[in-house]
Parts: structure tokens; C-alpha cells; sequence
């Protein structure tokens, strides 16, 4: 191409590009200088529907996130809670609602034969209660010949033989001691401990008439000859006191009077003193670990967390 007819074109190309620039764009549009150097025309705002129409269902709600995994409801507090089985089973053996005043004014239990029945310092057997299915276990005792304490109830002399028959199995050799006591015969333990130890001593090692878990016919003193057949805290330390401690529960017992809960048993520590409550009932005291009154407060209070 040659020069001059460049110089034709440019000059059209620039005359054309001033007419359209005079013909085509509006005056009041305003260009808008990029970096680039080209120029663009300002964008009118598009006005937006509604974001708030109630038809527009909301997608949070109609497609819910969940952010932790569904949790199953829980019925008891704590990792030790009671089963329900149990909880109903025991629903109508409940200290408040097993008392009554006598016509002494001394407060008596109702449910005098129930295998859970809660007998201590605060709550008495009446002094005429005496079980009617006393018979004598077929275990070995400390002491020959006929006695009423070798007696427990049917049910609690049945477990005590399975009981003795595992630990033989086991090589530890056990003897029963002293099982059912009569009102009367408590009677007189309680005043010859206070005549020769003193009252506060007899008290806190002897139950007082009405008191005592013997008269429930549910309850034995048992003993090995590691300590000569005594009823004393060493047993707790001998082979046999531990295997009973770690068996009794098996077999339905539990170990009533524990150590370091003097104060709520009111008693002191008495390894060799078993209370027969059924196998069920003795598993779960045993595992949670806690007294026959504690175990009731804990029923209560989770019984009345559901009413
Ligand atoms: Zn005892």
C-alpha cells in the first residue's frame, strides 16, 4: 500500500470515527476509563425480586443440617443408672413408703417379708415379726448342734448353699455362724453388750432389738478358720473374706455393713455380715458400689425424676 493512499484511510477512518462518536452516543452517558484504555457503558442496576416471599419455602428449614449425630434419649442419670426391670422391681419396697409409726411412736416397716426389706437404726421390725419359712441351710457351721440361728428363710438358705458350694469349688472353706435371731434373743445380745462394753460400743457393734437384720431371717455371719471363726474386720483380709466379698453378689448376697460407711449404715465395717436381696438386686448394689440405703435413695430419686 502506498503511503499516500494510507494516509486517505486514516483521514476516513478518523472523520468516520467523529460522526459516530456525534450520532450514536448519548451525551449523558458517562465513559468509564479502564486501565486498558477502553472505555465501557455504565451497567444500569437490574432491580432484584424480593428475597422475603413467603412462597419461596427456606431451604434451611424444609432441608434441616443436623450438626451432631441423634443422641438417644436417656431415662436415668449417670453411668451406673438402675435398669427399669430393677426400678419396678423395687418400686414397692421403697423406704417412705414402707414406715409406719407404731403405737409407741416408733417407726416400723411394713413390708416385713419382702426380700428387700430395709431394716437399720431408723427403721424397726416389730417385735412379734418372726418369718414364717425358716429352715436350716445345708452348709457347714462354726457350731454343732440344733440352734434357731443357724435358720434363714427358704429362699436366702437356698442361695447360701449355692454360695458355699462355689466357694469349695473354688478351695475356700467358709462356715456359717450366726443367722436367724428372734426379737428376743437380740434383746438380751443388746443389753450384755451394754452391761459389759458400754452402751456407745454396743450401739455401733450390735443392733438394738427390732433393728437387727437377723430377726429378717435373710441375713448370716460367716467365717473362716484363717481367723478361728470370728466375727471380726480381719476376716475382710483373709482369702475367704475376699473371694466372699468378690462372690457374694453371684449368689445373691451383698456385704451390708461396708467400710468407710459407717455413717450411713450406722454400723461399723463388717466384712463377714451377708444380706440376702436376690441376685439381681445384689449385682447392681455390688457394681455401683453403694449401701442398702443409699441404693434405695438412688431408686427413690430416679423413680421420682420420671413421675
Ligand atoms: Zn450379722
Amino acid at each position: 500500500m502506498k503511503k499516500s493512499t494510507v494516509i486517505i484511510v486514516l483521514g476516513v477512518a478518523i472523520a468516520g470515527g467523529i460522526w459516530y462518536r456525534q450520532t450514536h452516543i448519548p451525551s449523558n452517558a458517562t465513559p468509564l476509563a479502564s486501565p486498558s484504555g477502553e472505555t465501557e457503558t455504565a451497567i444500569p442496576s437490574i432491580s432484584l425480586p424480593p428475597t422475603d416471599d413467603p412462597s419461596t419455602p427456606d431451604p434451611i428449614e424444609t432441608n434441616p443440617v443436623e450438626t451432631s449425630p441423634p443422641t438417644k434419649p436417656v431415662d436415668n442419670a449417670g453411668s451406673g443408672a438402675t435398669k427399669p426391670a430393677i426400678a419396678a422391681l423395687l418400686a414397692d419396697s421403697l423406704p417412705n413408703l414402707t414406715i409406719e409409726k407404731n403405737k409407741d411412736g416408733l417407726p416400723v416397716v411394713t413390708n416385713t417379708s419382702s426380700l428387700y426389706v430395709l431394716v437399720n437404726k431408723k427403721r424397726n421390725l416389730p417385735a412379734n415379726y418372726e418369718p414364717r419359712d425358716l429352715v436350716v441351710p445345708d452348709v457347714a457351721f462354726s457350731f454343732s448342734g440344733n440352734s434357731p440361728k443357724k435358720k434363714m428363710r427358704k429362699e436366702a438358705a437356698a442361695a447360701l448353699e449355692k454360695l458355699f458350694k462355689a466357694a469349695e469349688k473354688d478351695g475356700i472353706e467358709l462356715k456359717a455362724v450366726s443367722g436367724y435371731r428372734s426379737y428376743a434373743t437380740q434383746k438380751s445380745i443388746f443389753e450384755n453388750n451394754a452391761n459389759t462394753k458400754g452402751e456407745e460400743v454396743a450401739n455401733r457393734t450390735s443392733a438394738r432389738p427390732g433393728q437387727s437384720e437377723h430377726q429378717t431371717g435373710l441375713a448370716m455371719d460367716v467365717s473362716s478358720a484363717s481367723v478361728g471363726y470370728g466375727l471380726e474386720e480381719s476376716f475382710g483380709k483373709t482369702k475367704e473374706g475376699k473371694w466372699l466379698a468378690k462372690h457374694a453378689a453371684d449368689h445373691g448376697f451383698i456385704i451390708r455393713f461396708m467400710k468407710g460407711k459407717e455413717t450411713v449404715t450406722g454400723y461399723s465395717y463388717e466384712p463377714w455380715h451377708v444380706r440376702y436381696v436376690g441376685k439381681e438386686v445384689a449385682k447392681d448394689i455390688t457394681k455401683k458400689n453403694v449401701t442398702l440405703e443409699e441404693y434405695f435413695d438412688d431408686i427413690a430419686s430416679s423413680i421420682n425424676r420420671k413421675a
